[in-house]
């Protein structure tokens, strides 16, 4: 009976805090009736932009969306159960002025880290999901980032689930030192040996999923996936420009780009997203043989 009563108080919490995720993906949404879009700089009413699930109504410019709100979007109602959301970042190395910082994010985004992991199900197909959130430093890989991801690929290869990662990230979080650079080893190893089990693993990459993050994990999907207009890459353009002496290609290191050279198997607008998981389960998975 506790259990039940348990399941159904952290389903609502979920529920809450999807909702206030969306509603808060950028900062003027609560105070204001319209919001102006960063790239076009046309305004449109908060209902409008909540319908496009926070694509631009006038250009179609994809905005920053929280872990829990992108979660809500795919999993069906009532099925999420977050894992290990206790582990938080640490600062081992005493880097100067990171507690707090670490303290002001969490206190911003109402996040432990900048990853989310949990199981849920997508048309009644069980997956575990993680989703990097960029609010909380950039989804910055650190020592809280890389257990989180691991344990979360551990605990789907334990129970033969798919494994579906959303990643936005920066790269490693400097302030963690080698600590974070060793997560890129440590995840990649872990999908290596789920893969050799028998996994399936959906890489969606979103915007933006640079150093670190693309040079491990994300790169290493059976099956890579991108929002429309995402910044992928290791190193950014202008970093690419000092060091060759050269102009980028227009688009370069956009998913279109990345898609066009093979890098990404398919651009999936975000209306788009459940439907599309649900179809590559279906046909990738034996839950999914028993759904078609
Ligand atoms: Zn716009």
């Amino acid at each position: 009976m506790e259990n039940i009563f348990k399941r159904f108080g952290a389903a609502r919490r979920f529920d809450r805090r999807a909702r206030t995720e969306a509603a808060g993906s950028a900062t003027p949404w609560r105070e204001t009736v319209f919001v102006t879009c960063p790239k076009c700089e046309r305004r449109a009413a908060r209902q409008n932009w909540a319908e496009s699930l926070y694509v631009c109504p006038n250009c179609g410019h994809y905005q920053t969306i929280g872990g829990y709100y992108r979660l809500s979007l795919i999993f069906d109602h009532g099925s999420f159960r977050e894992l290990n959301e206790r582990i938080t970042a640490a600062d081992l190395l005493h880097f100067p002025g990171y507690s707090e910082k670490l303290l002001i994010q969490k206190r911003k985004t109402g996040l432990s880290e900048a990853v989310v992991t949990a199981t849920g199900r997508i048309d009644g197909m069980p997956v575990v999901a993680a989703v990097l959130d960029s609010r909380f430093f950039m989804g910055s890989m650190g020592t809280g980032v890389g257990e989180k991801v691991t344990l979360a690929v551990e605990y789907a290869a334990a129970k033969k689930l798919p494994l579906i990662i959303f990643s936005a990230s920066g790269g490693a979080r400097m302030q963690e030192g080698i600590f974070s650079l060793m997560q890129m080893a440590k995840t990649s190893a872990a999908i290596a040996k789920f893969s050799a089990g028998g996994g399936l693993f959906i890489s969606y990459l979103t915007h933006p999923t640079t150093g670190g993050v693309t040079a491990s994990f994300a790169s290493l999907g059976d099956i890579t996936l991108a929002e429309p207009g995402a910044l992928i890459g290791f190193a950014g353009p202008r970093v690419i420009e000092q060091t060759i002496g050269q102009k980028l290609p227009d688009g370069f290191q956009r998913s279109e780009f990345l898609e066009e050279h093979g890098f990404v198997d398919q651009i999936v607008p975000r209306s788009e997203m459940r439907a599309t998981l649900s179809k590559l389960l279906r046909l990738h998975t034996t839950a999914g043989r028993r759904h078609a």
